[in-house]
């Protein structure tokens, strides 16, 4: 680690703080009064304001200690340790973000300022109050109901039904004893002795296995079909680092997984993980942030971000459904989770469990090559099957225009339907249908400060720009020729589809699952439990269902459009297509009933859906992964995506060239260059975006050849460089 060895700094000693402000470098100050240690959140003045920062090292200039401004405070937080600075400062180096941006990801919590906040409790105290009144003794009830519990103000005065004077008098004659407590308390305690699951011999010796490994770096593919019990054998990763003493993280791809999840470990370890993740509350965050730092947390189930908490001694790392995009931050820092904890395992010695049915390539070449251990479930859980997969071929379907469900895919349904069971219709899609076009003169109506058509969204009534998120009415008369009443909806969204099942299907129940459609996490669970009870028949969805959900009543999955991600030239589009078409056939057939999955193609030859249908995974990677060494390709070469956006085009085409021009500290790694082209949205919110790709070997130093070339010019005021390495999208 590339870490200073001074780590306390006496009274005015100069020392270096890294911010959370948009600045890519330290600023020196002086050591405060009591002095200050590596690591040390503290408050220091910038300009006219105080700003939050850390003590990074010993100062950078040599200016002498009278000309620094002094570090105004020490906060009353645990110093960042060694291994979370060690980790921020290579995920920055890595990603090419300034550091401080990556302080300002790992101090996500408020509060940090006000230092420890605290409560006022009531207890019981030894003095009967003066005089007995009815108030007074529903609150010795409710007190002593507790069992001598601290209770505040608020919990006495709502249990109790009495106005907060009746609690006040009694403790200033001494019937309540008032304390300060400190608000954040510590989490339930999991119990990681409780005894999990009768496993299947397969389970159980993948469980050995990944218990065997707890206790220092290490990366782990466990793979399996879904339904076959990884979520089972990874909670027992968890139960051996949690019996260590040490701290557990989860990741998962979807809030909407979460409370699922969190029932399982209440079950498994007898409480309730801490939870992170865009939907937990300030409060509960300022306690986790907290909590996780004491060690008073000791697992975390969450979303990406929850790795860049300031855990105590993180021992295991689960990242589920790993090969899932949504991993990919992809505004703002522009990180991969997966990586991220594999590089964070290796600072804190931590194990990762990497789980999916479906492997990313990258993680399946890391297997191959033995830098990552591989653990194999082969059968589902019990006696479901994986199903049966079949083509239905688009082009010898009797398909009307402005119809999507085939007779095939119908007659399959009905036989579901006729047998009281579930059918699934997949479609990527949000909104009622993706293209507004006009019958008079073909125009398409247009986001106007994107380059991207609108897309209708007919239960919300608007017209809504998947890119920017800009609404607007859905028009009658046509914004270009102004005629009126020849507006027409092209093309199949979930809720056109719905529209045809409902109608071909006049007595089913039918429910959609897209995320657009549900106001809160909750409203969408709800929903997710009432299918997998069996309230819907016919099921529609995006690709939120593919995300490990358990429907028991599912045994059909109609794939509306297996085509979808095959157009377009993504390099991962074969992948995508073969994880997503295998993820969502895994839906079906998960209870006793055998599944079928259909998919609808007018390519069933394509190499792709040959191999989704075969079954042959192995094979299909294989494959993948010789086409993508013979191009040099990630993972066996690299990749990095540069996006300069401005409002004004002809201002980024000549920087763009400019900086084209200058390529020499690329060349000189043996990296090429190709661009700069347009975007494929070669518009968004107003800024005009261009690309550049630069392509390397695996081996040279290509965030610093980056760094030199981008270092050459300056940008005019207004144009963004965002450096993406190892992209995963390249609209
Ligand atoms: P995956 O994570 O691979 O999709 P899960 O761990 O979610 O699989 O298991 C699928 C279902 O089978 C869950 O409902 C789970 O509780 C059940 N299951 C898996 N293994 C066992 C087991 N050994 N005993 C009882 N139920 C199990
Ligand atoms: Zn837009």
């Amino acid at each position: 680690m590339d870490l200073p060895e001074v780590h306390h700094f006496p009274p005015d000693a100069p020392l270096a703080v890294l911010t959370t402000q948009p600045l890519d470098r330290v600023l020196d100050y002086r050591a405060p009064e009591g002095g200050a240690q590596i690591g040390d959140f503290v408050e220091v003045p910038l300009g006219p304001r105080k700003v939050l920062g850390v003590v990074w090292g010993p100062a950078e200039s040599d200016l002498p200690p009278t000309r620094l401004r002094r570090v105004e405070r020490v906060l009353d937080v645990p110093p960042m340790r060694d291994e979370l600075r060690a980790f921020l400062a290579r995920a920055a180096d890595y990603t090419l973000t300034p550091r401080s941006l990556m302080l300002f990801l790992a101090t996500r919590a408020p509060g940090l300022f006000q230092g420890q906040a605290m409560r006022r409790v009531y207890q019981l105290g030894d003095t009967p109050p003066e005089r007995m009144t009815d108030a007074r003794a529903r609150v010795l009830e409710v007190m002593t109901g507790y069992g001598g519990a601290a209770l505040t103000l608020t919990e006495i005065t709502r249990a109790a039904g009495v106005s907060a004077s009746v609690v006040q008098t009694m403790a200033s004659q001494g019937a309540l004893i008032e304390a300060e407590t400190p608000r954040d308390t510590p989490y339930p305690r999991l119990d990681p002795a409780r005894p999990g699951k009768e496993l299947s011999p397969d389970q159980a010796e993948a469980a050995t296995r990944l218990r065997a490994a707890q206790g220092d770096f290490g990366v782990t593919l466990l793979k399996g079909v879904t339904g076959s019990g990884k979520t089972e054998v990874y909670l027992e990763a968890v139960a051996e680092c949690l019996s260590k003493g040490r701290q557990a993280l989860v990741l998962l791809p979807e809030i909407a997984l979460t409370a699922g999840f969190i029932e399982r470990v209440e079950v498994r370890f007898g409480a309730r993980p801490a939870e992170w993740h865009s939907g937990v509350t300030m409060t509960e965050r300022r306690r986790l942030w907290r909590m996780v730092g004491q060690g008073g947390a000791q697992m975390v189930v969450g979303a990406r971000s929850a790795l860049f908490l300031p855990y105590r001694d993180l021992g295991l790392i689960v990242v589920d459904e790993e090969h899932d995009s949504s991993y990919k931050q992809e505004d703002g820092v522009l990180y991969n989770a997966r990586d991220m904890a594999v590089l964070r395992a290796s600072i804190a010695g931590s194990q990762v469990v990497l789980a999916s049915a479906t492997p990313a390539l990258e993680t399946w070449v890391n297997s191959e090559t033995g830098k990552y251990a591989r653990i194999d479930l082969h059968a589902r859980y019990g006696v479901a099957e994986l199903p049966d997969m079949r083509a239905i071929d688009l082009r010898s379907e009797d398909l009307p225009s402005g119809r999507w469900i085939s007779p095939s895919l119908k007659t399959a349904v009905q036989t579901r339907l006729e047998a009281g069971e579930q059918s699934l219709l997949f479609l990527n899609r949000r909104g009622y249908a993706p293209v507004t076009t006009c019958r008079a003169c073909g125009h398409q109506v247009q986001c106007h400060q994107c380059d991207a058509r609108m897309v209708e969204h007919r239960f919300q009534q608007r017209l809504m720009c998947h890119k920017c998120g800009a609404t607007a009415p859905i028009p009658t008369a046509c914004p270009s020729c102004g005629v009126e009443g020849r507006m027409h909806a092209v093309g199949p969204g979930v809720e056109r589809l719905e529209e045809e099942a409902r109608a071909a299907f006049p007595d089913a129940r039918v429910a959609v699952l897209s995320s657009d459609l549900f106001a809160s996490a909750r409203a969408l669970k709800a929903q997710i439990e009432a299918i997998a009870e069996g309230e819907a028949d016919i099921v529609i969805g995006t690709q939120l269902v593919a995300k490990g959900h358990n429907f028991p009543h599912l045994t059909l999955v109609g794939v509306i459009d297996a085509d979808l991600g095959l157009h377009g030239s993504d390099l991962r589009a074969a992948e995508r297509t073969f994880q997503l078409m295998r993820q969502v056939a895994g839906r079906a057939g998960r209870a006793e009933r055998p599944g079928l999955a259909l998919l609808q193609t007018h390519q069933p030859d394509h190499p792709v859906i040959r191999a989704i249908l075969s079954g042959d995974e192995e094979g299909f990677w294989r494959a993948e992964a010789a086409e993508r060494q013979s191009l040099g390709m990630p993972p066996y070469g690299r990749l990095a995506g540069i996006i300069l956006s401005s409002p004004k085009p002809e201002e980024l085409f000549e920087f763009a060239q400019a900086l084209a021009a200058r390529a020499e500290p690329l060349l000189r790694i043996g990296a090429q260059l190709y661009g700069p082209a347009p975007a494929p949205v070669a518009r968004v919110r107003g800024r005009h975006r261009v690309r550049l790709l630069i392509k390397a070997a695996r081996t040279v130093p290509l965030q610093a050849a980056i760094s030199q070339w981008t270092a050459q010019l300056k940008p005019p005021h207004d144009l963004r460089i965002a450096v993406d390495i190892d992209p995963q999208s390249f609209w």
